[in-house]
């Protein structure tokens, strides 16, 4: 198997697998998605809330704002089934919690006030929200909102707040030919929605302009169906992929790559030792 990064930054990340079987890919793609660790805000305690949000809308935004999770901030926190506290009757320990304090007043001026996720506090200077500007809640006047919010390690398999990806997707690596013997159509160039067939009219001839953006629509063939051509072919290579992953900026996604292969790694491990009559 041979993997070639195309496209890196610290949300995104795409990349070519040469070589490999749909099962093995796809496994990456729902582990990356389902089982690699990020915190999210799992408790809040309202103290007081005078805003027209419901305290139960309010900890549902609060669960789904992004906290900054990379293996360096989040380093020395357990997920809280490995913990010995005891978090079923309402224990925190720093070890596989961390707390975060949110308390604001209206401006009192007739105005409205915006809370933001910035306004979130946490003793822990590593953690905190992975963007400023999200919206909370509004508060009018002197309302005031005073609350505590514990955010804790989980996966993607118990709630959709801990899936650290945005999108998590392959395709398989497109394939493109043409019947040089068939009438050539330009009207298949045409139809093709990502500028990846160009007609060229002065050769006599449609080009490819960076195939791997081939969505695999199909737009080009159905538009030369018209004429009764079949100059264009569209197909895919089996074990090449197209793999993209974007997250949502608590973690780089060459980090959930990474922990999405250990992970793999260690179930696949389990299941031999499971099939040779060992426990797990
Ligand atoms: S399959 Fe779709 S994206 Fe690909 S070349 Fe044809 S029209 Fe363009």
């Amino acid at each position: 198997m041979e993997i070639d990064v195309k496209k890196q930054d610290e949300n995104e990340m795409v990349f070519i697998v040469r070589d490999a079987e749909v099962p093995f890919v796809n496994a990456i793609r729902r582990t990356a998605m389902m089982q690699v660790p990020k915190l999210a805000i799992e408790d809040v305690f309202i103290i007081k809330n005078d805003s027209a949000m419901f305290d139960e809308v309010l900890a549902h935004r609060l669960g789904l704002t992004p906290l900054v999770s990379d293996l360096e901030s989040i380093e020395g926190l357990v997920m809280p089934e490995e913990c010995d506290c005891d978090a079923e009757a309402g224990e925190y320990c720093p070890r596989c919690s961390v707390s975060f304090y949110l308390s604001a007043v209206g401006d009192g001026e007739g105005t409205t006030k915006v809370v933001y996720s910035g306004d979130l506090t946490c003793d822990d200077s590593r953690i905190k929200p992975v963007y400023d500007t999200i919206p909370l809640l509004k508060l009018k006047d002197n309302q005031e909102v005073e609350l505590e919010a514990v955010a804790k390690l989980g996966i993607g398999k118990e709630h959709a707040k801990w899936v650290p990806t945005t999108v998590c997707a392959y395709k398989q690596y497109p394939e493109i030919t043409f019947n040089l013997s068939e009438n050539i159509d330009f009207a298949a160039a045409d139809a093709c929605p990502r500028g990846v067939l160009v007609a060229n009219k002065e050769d006599e001839c449609i080009e490819i302009n960076d195939i791997e953006n081939c969505s695999l629509c199909k737009a080009c063939i159905r538009a030369q169906q018209a004429s009764g051509s079949n100059y264009v072919n569209v197909g895919y290579r089996e074990n090449d992929f197209i793999f993209k992953i974007e997250t949502d900026g608590s973690m780089p996604p060459k980090e959930v790559l990474l922990k999405a292969c250990d992970v793999l790694d260690k179930k696949a491990d389990e299941f031999i030792t499971f099939s040779k009559g060992g426990s797990k």
